[in-house]
């Protein structure tokens, strides 16, 4: 049976080096802000903007919380990150995606100031991230190579795959894995929706990360002997719960747990990591604007 990798567990580590970090800018009197911008008909946005609000006071990072009606003009999203943008108390702005349709996402990554722009997505970050110096890592990819390195599993030389090729997880994670960095030097393969014969792609990987967003969809019989297999997936399907629905991941976890060396639950594996390198990535965004120097995990 494979060994259950604990992304709680590896993300209240990095937690707690994190909190010497903001102890580190309080004292400096630079303690981080992070302002989160909520207008989105996702119904667990809501939940997630929440989670992410009580993780900063957690730390002593600070947390402007801003909510838009979901018909409010287009303008008036541009209007509020173009004062978070002015507004130096502010050191990371982060918009709860998907936005309604009238909104234009791309419009609204690339309306952030790249120096605030704690989730990654702005063109400039990308490009950095691809070119081989990031500044902010995507929170989720940068943090399954945390949950990588706290497990020991070596990327270097070994095959990866990733299913998935989104902007938020499957891209960066595969340009993440092929940089001469730590955590990178994989042999990386991208699967996506087009790609045929899924299976035999991932029966190669010695690290198999799921990012399809669809239930399930990875089992035993593709996973290779003895493979780390990161579930990125977050499902909710119908259930007999008092919410109606119950979350699962991408991966079938009972039969791909025979096969694999190690593997990722859902909940509890990949989520509270992505939670993690946020709080990293809006320390980084306080250190670089204030010229505070801290030392991150
Ligand atoms: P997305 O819908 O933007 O992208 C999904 C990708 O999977 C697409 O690139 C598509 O080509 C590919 N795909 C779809 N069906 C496929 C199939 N049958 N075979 C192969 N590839 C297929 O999704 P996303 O934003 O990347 O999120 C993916 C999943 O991860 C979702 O369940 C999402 O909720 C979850 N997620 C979790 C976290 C976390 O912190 N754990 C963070 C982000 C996203």
């Amino acid at each position: 049976m494979a060994e259950r990798i604990d992304g709680n567990a590896v993300a209240e580590d990095i937690r707690a080096d994190l909190r010497s970090c903001v102890e580190t800018l309080t004292a400096a009197n630079e303690t981080p802000t992070l302002a989160t911008v909520l207008m989105s008909p996702d119904p667990a946005s809501e939940t997630y903007v929440a989670m992410k609000q009580n993780d900063c006071e957690e730390l002593g990072i600070d947390a402007l919380d801003i909510e838009l009606p979901l018909d409010a003009p287009a303008a008036e999203l541009f209007e509020t990150i173009d004062e978070l943008n002015a507004d130096e108390s502010v050191n990371a702005i982060l918009v709860q995606s998907p936005v309604p349709d009238h909104v234009d996402y791309r419009e609204v990554i690339e309306r952030i100031d790249p120096v605030k722009d704690v989730d990654g997505f702005h063109p400039e970050n990308i490009g950095k991230l691809v070119a081989g110096y990031p500044v902010y890592k995507p929170c989720t990819p940068h943090g399954i190579q945390k949950l990588l390195e706290a497990t020991d599993i070596e990327t270097a030389g070994k095959e990866a795959v990733v299913v998935g090729r989104s902007r938020i997880v499957g891209k960066p994670m595969a340009n993440l894995f092929i940089q001469k960095a730590t955590g990178g030097n994989a042999t990386t393969t991208v699967c996506h929706s087009r790609t045929e014969n899924l299976a035999e792609k991932t029966r190669e990987a010695d690290i198999l990360v799921a990012a399809a967003g669809v239930p399930e969809l990875i089992d035993g019989s593709m996973v290779g002997e003895g493979a780390t297999v990161i579930d990125v997936g977050i499902n909710r399907v119908d259930a007999d719960t008092d919410k109606g629905y119950k979350l699962v991941g991408d991966v079938e976890f009972a039969s791909a747990s025979e096969k694999a060396g190690a593997i990722t639950p859902v909940p509890g594996g990949v989520g509270p990591m992505t939670r993690a390198m946020l709080l990293y990535n809006t320390i980084k965004a306080t250190s670089l604007q204030t010229g505070v120097d801290v030392t991150l995990p």
